[in-house]
């Protein structure tokens, strides 16, 4: 979600959210494109490509009850971990 007083994203930043987003969700493997999750706020370059409800969905996701984490007992940097593996040739 982008809030008003949030900085936009650098050239670099964008290119790097544009990358993860291509890639399959980093928790279920559902093909892309997949939301870009900030583990920290504007921190893009550990951001999570994530399925949608893998991320915000009310039961599965992230920013709901996080049953698809806890079933694969995942957290946000397992997630990272193969987020940076993919991204890397
Ligand atoms: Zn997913
Ligand atoms: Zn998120």
């Amino acid at each position: 979600m982008q809030s008003k007083n949030k900085k936009a994203p650098t050239a670099k930043e964008k290119r790097h959210i544009e990358r993860v987003k291509e890639l399959p969700c980093s928790v279920c493997d559902e093909q892309g494109p997949s939301d870009c999750h900030e583990i920290k706020q504007g921190q893009w370059f550990t951001s999570v490509a994530l399925c949608q409800s893998c991320h915000t969905g009310s039961l599965m996701g992230l920013h709901g009850q996080k049953r698809a984490w806890a079933i694969r007992k995942m957290d946000e940097l397992d997630a990272l971990a193969v987020t940076v593996e993919r991204l890397t040739p």
